[in-house]
């Protein structure tokens, strides 16, 4: 195959010391970064290598989605806190949604996602064969996880068993980009015994876990009642920390042994600010939790609680909410949040071997930034004025993402996405969500009960 040498402007390499380098450039050779370098250096060690000029155009690595969820609800749940928001909108979708409904918001959700520059993404969602289909044709790079559940009030989610078979379907498929880990929607949605069996599975086939902890006061305050421990205590007790990576969303309500629990066992974290404040339930210690070395990662959360997954939104709420909560306009400077952006979210994964930065040797996501826009300007790329870092995470959105590689692959050129057919699946989605909603409110109906899994 033959090497391609992507040219541009500014190279944003979020390596070990954020070097932006100027008239640079990466070959990509297959799947990997074989160089980065000057750009005339380049060209003369690789000339036969075919020249991709990114005019206009930042190069960077690609965004990691650290936690998101397929869906097709954007819109349709607003108003509540988290846990009643479960129980009333979310929770009976699961009960009707279709295999084909979940695939093709799948579809819609990875369109979303390279658009606008996500490379990686971790999904928690259902009928996940289909999700891993999507990812495979769309060409994302994708963490499978099932929503699992393994309590009888909740028999309409996956199990253990469905999430076993995923694993060994599709675990490290479609040139290694597709791996599936095993998931939990919360510890309350499995009995003990079943927790056991987690440890176990993610053991046997070396794979991660994941699943969402201390999100509300709510969550904390019920697992205080239940097994008078907190939640990050509960999980260590139960063993759901030894998997080789564990990745634990939210961690919004910790208290201070919780989080050297996390640092002392290299547990990941993913930090969703626009869904904790959509959703009313607060604000995460990153910096607490960065300061103890603890790799934490951005995530979206899903279309219904963010209500899209532009990644570069995610890099400035993150940055306005660590500001506004400790009331301190110096909280989270924006070198940490472009590294929890892109490499420190690839280590909350276990994969900063793999991904989240433009260096040799790695794993070719990379994505063009345009730089010509009013909100890109000034661009200062060197100097005691760069401003290169405070662009990127309080001034670009993602539409303005012209180029995203993965795996060496250009997924999406001049803004437009050439690896699937765009206006079908968003007339597709459009289709579907009718009657989605109306088998769920027939659900609701008929059931005549209401819903409260906390009292079991
Ligand atoms: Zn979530």
């Amino acid at each position: 195959m033959t090497a391609t040498l992507y040219i541009a402007n500014t190279i944003v390499t979020m390596n070990e010391n954020n070097d932006i380098l100027n008239d640079a450039g990466i070959v990509v050779d297959g799947n990997t970064i074989v160089a980065v370098d000057d750009a005339t250096h380049l060209q003369a060690n690789y000339p036969t290598a075919e020249i991709v000029f990114c005019d206009n155009s930042l190069l960077m690595p690609g965004l990691v989605n650290t936690h998101c969820h397929s869906g097709l609800l954007r819109g349709t749940a607003e108003g509540l806190p988290v846990w009643e928001w479960l129980q009333q909108f979310i929770d009976p979708m699961h009960r009707v949604l279709t295999p084909p409904e979940a695939e093709l918001a799948s579809r819609l959700c990875y369109a979303e996602s390279l658009l606008s520059g996500t490379t990686t993404i971790v999904d928690m969602w259902r009928h996940m064969d289909g999700s891993a289909r999507a990812a495979a044709d769309l060409g994302i790079r994708a963490i499978m996880v099932p929503y699992v559940a393994e309590h009888p009030d909740h028999d309409y989610f996956e199990t253990l068993d469905t999430n076993e078979a995923l694993i060994k379907q599709w675990h490290q498929t479609s040139n290694d980009r597709i791996h599936v880990w095993v998931g939990l929607e919360h510890m309350f949605y499995a009995q003990t015994p079943a927790l056991g069996r987690i440890a176990n599975l993610c053991k046997e086939y070396q794979t991660g876990f994941h699943t969402h902890s201390n999100e509300s006061r709510f969550d904390v305050e019920k697992t205080l009642e239940r097994y008078q421990a907190r939640p990050i205590e509960v999980l260590e007790k139960l063993g759901l920390l030894e998997a080789n990576n564990t990745l634990l969303a939210h961690c919004v309500w910790l208290d201070n042994a919780e989080i050297q629990i996390l640092a002392d066992r290299n547990i990941g974290v993913a930090h969703n600010p626009v869904s904790n404040m959509k959703l009313s339930s607060g604000a995460a210690r990153v910096q607490d939790m960065l300061t103890k070395g603890i790799a934490v990662g951005l995530g979206t959360d899903g279309e219904k609680e963010n209500n899209n997954l532009d990644m570069f939104e995610e890099l400035k709420t993150a940055s306005l909410l660590a500001k506004f909560s400790a009331l301190d306009a110096a909280a989270l400077d924006a070198w940490s949040v472009c590294r929890m952006g892109t490499i420190d979210g690839a280590r909350a994964l276990g994969m900063d071997k793999q991904i989240g930065s433009i260096e040799p040797g790695k794993r070719a996501d990379i994505i063009a930034v345009n730089t010509n826009t009013p909100r890109m300007t000034p661009f200062i790329t060197s100097g005691k004025y760069q401003n290169l870092n405070h662009n990127l995470v309080h001034a670009v959105q993602g539409g303005d993402v012209r180029m995203t590689i993965v795996n060496g692959e250009v997924l999406v050129k001049d803004g437009k996405l050439l690896s699937a057919d765009l206006d079908n699946i968003i007339a597709d989605a459009n289709l579907a969500i009718g009657p989605l909603l109306e088998r769920r409110d027939a659900w609701i109906k008929k059931s005549g009960v209401s819903i409260n899994e906390l009292d079991q």
